[in-house]
C-alpha cells in the first residue's frame, strides 16, 4: 500500500517517546444546495479513501456560507447519505454558517492594512472590459458599506503541484485578479472561508474534484497572504454528463439512493480506477475496508473529467443534457 511517507515525507513526525507517527487530516466539504449525487459521491469517496489509507482523519464541513443557495434539509440529507454509504466522519461536523465571527476576525486585519478595497463594478461592466477583473477600483476609495470587498492580489500563484494532476499552470489574468473576499450582499466569499477553515481545522490534504483546480491557485495565494502553511492538493477527475458539464441538478443527476448504497459505491470505485471484476461484497463496510486496503494513488485516473452514462453511475437514472 502506498503510504503517506512516500508521498509527503514532511508530514512524518516523531512523538515524545520517539516512535514515529503520521498526521493526516482530510475533509469532505459539500455545499448543501441539494442531495449528494454520483459526482459528489466520487469526491467524498476519494477524500475518504486517501485519508483512511494513510491512517488519517476524515472530517466533514458543511459549506453553507452561501445562504441563498442553501436548500433547507440538504445538510441533514447529505449526512444521512454519508452514513448510509459507510463514510463515517471523525469529530463534529463544522458549519460555515456558524463561523462568521471567525471569518470577520481574519478579514479585519487585512482591511486594517489596506489590503482590501471596495468594488462597485457589476458583472456586466467587468464582462464589457474583457471578462477578467482588471483591478479597476483599487484606488477609487469606494465606501465598504453595500459594496463587494476585494483583496489585492499580492501573491499571484501561476503554477502549483497537484498530487495527481502534476504541475498545474494558471493563466496570468486569473492569477493576478483581485478577488472578492466579501460579497456585496455581506456574505463571506468561498475563497476566503475555505482557506480559513482548512487552516483552522488543521487540514493537511485536500482531495476534491478537478472543477476546483483554478480556485486552488487563489487559495494558495491566500494561504501565503495569511502566512498559513498550505495543505497538499489532489484533484480527482470530475464526473460529467457531457464534456464540460459536471453532474448536477441542472442536468438532472439524481440523488444517490440511501437504501441501495452498494451499486453506486461500486460504480464510484470503478470511476476511481479500482478493478472490481473478481470481488463481491454484500455490505458497505466490507467493500470500504477492501477499498482502503487496495487504494493506491497510481490507480486514480489523472484526467480532469470523465464522461459517465447512467450505467456507469450504478444504474441510477440521470438524463445527460
Ligand atoms: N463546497 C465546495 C463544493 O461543493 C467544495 C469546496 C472544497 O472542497 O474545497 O463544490
Ligand atoms: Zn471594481
Amino acid at each position: 500500500m502506498h503510504t503517506l511517507q512516500d508521498r509527503h515525507p514532511e508530514h512524518k513526525h516523531s512523538d515524545a517517546l520517539g516512535s514515529s507517527f503520521t498526521t493526516y487530516r482530510g475533509r469532505f466539504a459539500p455545499s448543501p444546495s441539494g442531495p449528494l449525487h454520483f459526482g459528489s459521491l466520487v469526491a467524498a469517496l476519494a477524500s475518504y479513501l486517501d485519508a483512511k489509507a494513510n491512517q488519517g482523519q476524515w472530517l466533514v464541513r458543511m459549506e453553507d456560507i452561501d445562504t441563498p443557495r442553501v436548500v433547507p434539509g440538504a445538510a441533514d440529507a447529505i449526512l444521512t447519505t454519508l452514513d448510509a454509504y459507510g463514510l463515517h466522519w471523525d469529530g463534529e461536523v463544522v458549519y460555515q454558517s456558524q463561523r462568521h465571527a471567525l471569518y470577520q476576525d481574519i478579514l479585519a486585519p487585512l482591511i486594517e492594512m489596506r489590503h482590501v478595497y471596495a468594488c462597485t463594478c457589476t458583472r456586466k461592466q467587468i464582462k464589457a472590459r474583457g471578462g477578467l477583473y482588471d483591478n479597476h477600483c483599487r484606488d477609487a476609495s469606494h465606501q465598504f458599506e453595500g459594496n463587494a470587498l476585494r483583496l489585492k492580489q499580492n501573491y499571484p500563484v501561476l503554477e502549483f503541484q497537484d498530487d495527481l494532476q502534476g504541475q498545474v499552470h494558471i493563466p496570468k489574468g486569473i492569477a493576478s485578479e483581485d478577488y472578492i473576499v466579501k460579497r456585496r450582499d455581506g456574505l463571506f466569499a468561498y475563497q476566503l472561508v475555505v482557506v480559513v477553515d482548512d487552516h483552522q481545522q488543521g487540514i493537511t490534504h485536500v482531495v476534491r474534484g478537478a472543477d476546483l483546480l483554478e480556485p486552488t491557485a487563489r487559495q494558495l495565494s491566500l494561504f501565503k497572504q495569511l502566512n498559513y502553511t498550505a495543505p497538499h492538493f489532489m484533484h480527482v477527475p470530475l464526473a460529467v454528463a457531457t464534456a464540460g458539464f459536471k453532474l448536477s441538478k441542472q442536468n438532472h443527476a439524481p440523488a444517490i439512493d440511501n437504501s441501495k448504497p452498494l451499486p453506486a459505491l461500486a460504480a464510484a470505485l470503478k470511476f476511481l480506477g479500482f478493478n472490481l471484476s473478481h470481488v463481491h461484497f454484500d455490505n458497505v463496510d466490507t467493500l470500504l475496508k477492501w477499498a482502503i486496503s487496495h487504494y493506491h494513488i497510481s490507480l486514480l485516473p489523472n484526467n480532469k473529467e470523465i464522461q459517465v452514462t447512467q450505467q456507469d453511475t450504478g444504474h441510477y437514472d440521470f438524463t445527460p443534457l
